[in-house]
């Protein structure tokens, strides 16, 4: 990393806690890289603290920042600037100064989209099936919007719930209808299912012997389907794994945390940004843990 001089332009991640964030090694490796005069911290900021935060952050001129748990949707109405990803979202993630105040926008999206996007499908015709409808399903949704999908089907535990994240949308500028499932007609749903996205923590390290879709119901995913788990570890999955075995092409969650990174840091220096060192320092990061 170069040397903090008098010079050293600050970036930041702001949420509580942000102890384990991985975006500080990713950042500051392509910072390195770069050879700018930058340095990315993490500053823990609790909830009621995010106004005074806001203005501390406009104060000392930190240049940009990411955001996470808890302040991501209430920081929206303390922002000068919102972009349309932010705004279908209800979330942001990735906030610079401007003449005006602070703007802000949703990289997650762009994130999801990104090993999507260079896959050859007409969006058109793929119908995604995401299990959840939590934080990260929002940016899935938007993102498949995105890519061409007209209709999203949003599947969970919780019909209620799928119900009423299906009509959060019904008045947004979202171009893909959403439609609400349970739990229980995901096996029905499968044979249609172009794209199968988990946004659930089902898998993770801790419980990775767990899969939110059962082998059975997998089975009835057709072969040319992309399954997508945000998650990140394990690499893979029980539900990638599962997935790969009936011939579907699958994705994990990594790609997605470096492309939002990427996004951001390009935002915040104007500039083309080192992906492959971005890639490669969460890579070793998750090899020491
Ligand atoms: P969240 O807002 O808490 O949403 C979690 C969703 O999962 C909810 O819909 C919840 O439903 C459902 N869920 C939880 N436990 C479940 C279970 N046992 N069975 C079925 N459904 C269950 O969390 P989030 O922020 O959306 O994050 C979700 C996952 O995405 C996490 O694993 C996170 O690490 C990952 N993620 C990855 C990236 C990336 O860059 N790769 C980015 C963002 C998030 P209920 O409300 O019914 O509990």
């Amino acid at each position: 990393m170069p040397l903090i001089s008098g010079k050293t332009q600050l970036l930041a991640v702001i949420g509580d806690p942000v102890s384990h964030s991985l975006s500080p090694a990713m950042h500051n490796a392509a910072i390195a890289e770069l050879g700018v005069n930058y340095c990315y911290v993490p500053l823990p900021i609790k909830e009621r603290d995010l106004e005074t935060a806001l203005r501390g952050l406009a104060a000392i001129n930190v240049r940009g920042f990411n955001v996470t748990i808890p302040h991501k949707q209430t920081i929206i109405p303390l922002l000068s600037r919102l972009e349309a990803e932010a705004k279908l979202v209800g979330a942001a993630n990735t906030i610079w100064q401007t003449d005006a105040g602070w703007a802000g926008t949703n990289t997650d999206v762009f994130g999801f989209m990104a090993p999507l996007s260079s896959l050859s499908r007409d969006w058109t015709n793929v119908k995604p099936v995401i299990l959840g409808y939590g934080g990260a399903a929002r940016a899935v949704v938007v993102g498949c919007s995105q890519l061409g999908c007209t209709e999203v089907a949003v599947a969970g535990r919780n019909l209620a719930k799928a119900q009423a994240f299906a009509r959060s949308w019904e008045d947004s500028a979202l171009i893909a209808q959403v439609k609400p499932y349970d739990w229980e007609t995901l096996a029905d749903l499968m044979p249609e299912t172009g794209l199968l996205v988990n946004t659930t923590p089902v898998g993770m390290t801790s419980h990775s012997a767990e899969t939110p879709v059962s082998e059975e119901v997998l089975a009835r995913l057709p072969q040319s389907a992309i399954a997508y788990d945000l998650i990140y570890t394990p690499r893979p999955t029980k539900f990638l794994k599962l997935a790969a075995a009936q011939g579907a092409i699958t994705i994990d969650g990594l790609e997605m945390l470096i492309q939002q990174g990427a996004a951001a840091l390009k935002i915040w220096l104007q500039r083309e940004v080192p992906v492959e060192t971005m890639r490669r320092a969460l890579l070793s990061h998750f090899a020491r843990s």
